[in-house]
């Protein structure tokens, strides 16, 4: 299930780390966040070595969709109400500067990353919600306004349409951008103590360092996985569709996502909390809606990602904890982190280059008093039910009900384990306890993996590692 831009890109491999260095920055994570923040320091004049634990691009920027925009859902009534206007204005700005920053980047270093300008829509059934949605973000100077036609096959009143926003191929602009950097390949950061990175092979010493790992895998300090949770969502590639002429977006609970690129249209939807899959049936669904608005369109790929959500919508980016000065991070993007990642890498390229940054304060991971917000203890409330669920839901599943092709938690001499079945019945047995925080894992039927529903770590059908917080394989022997 690779995505349209991992089958249309290869970016050239780099040596792991063996030996050790020293560095005035260390960035954790070769994503979109690490990358730009790297390059953004580099050109700083700043020396600067990425380190990735497998490939660069091989977490979820390989699986976006691409879309630069400021316009991130119907955020920005909301955000005046929750933030008041000074700050709604500083996370408006960040975000629109970011589509120029990008546009000028790609522009100046003539990168060939198939960008096209577009506009932005968020659709909806309320039109009332949505002219005063437009209202609010034009009042914040962003280039918003409402539209009473929405030009794709969806039930909508209207939409608000931002004017001047933008899509691209992810891994073209990273193949680009990651030339001129150190870049650390297949070299994962197994522990981080005051200003020395740990790896397999080698130590960094760093005066700087950056977590731009997605989710933060280091429990304490910072405690993020109390105010962090991952959501999943999936993508279909249509041949045959038409032209949309613009990205779009539901503003609404279970709706879907639109773009093209070159000929292909993109369909997005099927919106979970990672871990709860349910019964799956994800990309059927997607594929009935397909068939229903785009008849006679034929898919050539399917894909999924997930993204980190903060209890107040709203990323963390700055410094890492009030007890570690030196270390920053980047993470919590809600689905929009193209444009975040822009944000992050020029408020930690201002931060370490001892610059105040105008929109440092908006983002800072320290505002969020713990359990203070309602999100905050939904998450600790899942953890908690992740937990209970190891210890007192039983099964009485026995491994040969699960048919071949499929997984499933079974009993097994006495102890709930996870089995998968390979198609010729061969049975592979994982640890269903998460080696994150200990919460029991959930089989994801659509994407044949084990998945936590309190942080949102995955694993393959095998119990190897697929992404964090969690380090450690789950495969029993
Ligand atoms: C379906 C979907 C569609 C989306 N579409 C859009 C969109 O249209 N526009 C938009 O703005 N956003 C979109 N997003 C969000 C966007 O894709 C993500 O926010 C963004 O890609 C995250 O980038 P990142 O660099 O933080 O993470 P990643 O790309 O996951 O990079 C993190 C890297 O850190 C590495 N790493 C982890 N742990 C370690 C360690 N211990 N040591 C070393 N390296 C480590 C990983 O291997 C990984 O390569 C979408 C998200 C989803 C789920």
């Amino acid at each position: 299930m690779e995505s349209i831009w991992s089958q249309s890109c290869t970016i050239p491999q780099r040596q792991p780390l063996t030996g050790d260095l020293e560095v005035e920055a260390a960035v954790i994570g070769g994503g979109m966040a690490g990358i730009l923040t790297a390059f953004l320091l580099q050109e700083a004049g700043c020396q600067v070595a990425v380190v990735e634990a497998g490939r660069i691009a091989s977490g979820q920027s390989r699986n976006t969709t691409a879309k630069i925009t400021a316009q991130h859902g119907m955020i920005y009534q909301k955000l005046l109400r929750t933030l008041g206007a000074e700050e709604a204005r500083q996370y408006a700005r960040a975000n629109q500067e970011a589509v120029q920053a990008y546009k000028a980047l790609i522009r100046e270093k003539q990168i060939p990353c198939d960008l096209e300008e577009r506009c932005a829509y968020v659709y909806g059934s309320d039109a009332q919600a949505l002219q005063e949605e437009a209202q609010a973000a034009a009042s914040l100077g962003l280039p918003a306004e409402y539209a009473h036609h929405v030009p794709i096959p969806v039930p909508a009143a209207g939409a608000v349409r931002f004017t001047g926003q933008a899509q691209f191929h992810p891994l073209k602009f990273l193949r680009h951008l990651s030339q001129g950097l150190t870049v650390y390949e297949h070299t994962p950061v197994q522990q981080v103590e005051e200003d020395r990175l740990m790896t397999p092979r080698g130590c960094i010493k760093a005066r700087h360092i950056v977590f731009a790992c997605h989710f933060p895998f280091l429990n304490v300090p910072g405690l993020y996985f109390a105010r962090l949770h991952q959501e999943r969502s999936y993508v279909l590639a249509l041949e045959g569709a038409p032209q949309v002429e613009g990205m779009y977006i539901s503003g609404e609970a279970g709706g879907w996502s639109f773009r093209n690129w070159g000929d292909l249209l993109l369909l997005g939807g099927e919106n979970h909390r990672t871990g709860e899959s349910g019964k799956g049936g994800r990309y059927e669904r997607l594929r009935q809606k397909a068939a229903e608005w785009f008849p006679g369109s034929r898919e050539v790929a399917c894909w999924s990602a997930q993204d980190c959500i903060t209890p107040d919508g709203i990323p963390y980016i700055g410094r890492y904890a009030a007890s570690r000065p030196n270390w920053y991070v980047a993470t919590g993007f809600q689905k929009w982190g193209m444009t975040t990642s822009m944000v992050s890498a020029t408020i930690l390229r201002d931060m370490i280059g001892g610059k105040e940054s105008p929109y440092a304060r908006v983002f800072a991971p320290d505002r969020l008093e713990t359990a203070a917000i309602p999100g905050m203890a939904a998450d600790g409330g899942k953890a908690v039910k992740g937990l209970a669920k190891r210890f007192f839901q039983m099964t009485t599943q026995a491994a040969e009900e699960i048919p071949p092709g499929e997984g499933g938690i079974v009993l097994w001499e006495g102890e709930k384990v996870g089995v998968y079945k390979d198609k010729d019945g061969s049975v592979h047995k994982v640890d269903i306890r998460c080696p994150h925080l200990g919460c029991q894992l959930e089989w994801n039927p659509d994407e044949q993996s084990w998945d936590c529903p309190c942080h949102g770590s995955r694993f393959d059908r095998y119990g190897r590692l697929i992404s964090g917080p969690a380090q450690e394989d789950i495969a029993l022997d």
